[in-house]
């Protein structure tokens, strides 16, 4: 069977979390990730044709998940989440470990584990198209808190994503690119790339416009956290991000 594309589109929600509406090519097949408000959750799904086949969580985090049910109910689909945050999850239809593989349609998604933020945090990559939903641990020019894990953890799965293909599209969980732009840019003054890229995302945000998803490609030129080199320097960049 061909390998199915998979694109993905931002449905800005609450005061700057965004829910990503996936759609597989072949035959329209739609996921939501993290529906947290179903309100603009459902006109985004109305808006694509009504259709919804599946609901990811990233992570526990009222944020993320607290329209599941809604929307659950509204479009009887079910709900995919992580096997480790279960107990704190809604209920989920597949309970999900790292390597594990989630369809949508004809596409695929590998599941990777990526705590750090929280405890069972995980991510859904799509090679085909190429989708990254990675909740809170890697955004746009930074990472997420390190609420229940430390440095090590969020190095570790910061790795992971760093080793997915360059063109990969980054969709996280929330619009904090100009800020992390800021704080990237006190750590790499000289970066050129950056540099750029905080004009484009200033520009942007005038603009009332998203800022993500972002390459892949990109973030490993300008993210300090995912260009930390061990963990002890993440975990202080962490530590100045905190206070900055
Ligand atoms: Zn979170
Ligand atoms: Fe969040």
């Amino acid at each position: 069977m061909q390998a199915m594309s998979v694109t993905a589109q931002a449905i800005p929600i609450l005061s700057d979390n965004y829910a990503w509406l996936l759609r597989e090519a072949a035959n329209g097949a739609t996921a939501v990730v993290d529906p947290a408000d179903p309100g603009p959750v459902q006109a985004a799904i109305e808006q694509a044709g009504g259709r919804l086949d599946l609901i990811l969580l990233t992570h526990h985090h009222e944020d993320h998940i607290a329209g599941t049910d809604v929307i659950r109910a509204r479009y009887g689909c079910p709900v995919v989440g992580a096997k480790a945050d279960a107990h704190r999850l809604p209920r989920l239809d597949q309970a999900l470990e790292e390597g594990d593989t989630v369809q949508l349609g004809s596409a695929e998604a590998r599941v990777i584990d990526t705590p750090g933020h929280t405890r069972g945090h995980i991510a859904f990559f799509f090679p085909y198209g190429a989708v990254l939903a990675c909740g809170d641990t890697l955004f746009s020019l930074g990472c997420g808190r390190l609420i229940e894990g430390n440095a090590e953890e969020m190095f570790a799965s910061l790795q992971k994503l760093a080793r997915l293909p360059g063109e990969t599209l980054v969709c996280c969980g929330h619009e904090y690119t100009e800020s992390n732009a800021r704080f990237a840019l006190h750590v790499e003054p000289d970066n050129e790339a950056l540099q750029r890229r905080a004009a484009e995302v200033r520009r942007l945000r005038a603009e009332g416009k998203p800022t993500v998803p972002s390459r892949l490609s990109d973030e490993l030129a300008e993210n300090p956290f995912l260009r930390a080199p061990d963990a002890a320097t993440l975990g202080a960049l962490r530590a100045r991000k905190d206070k900055f």
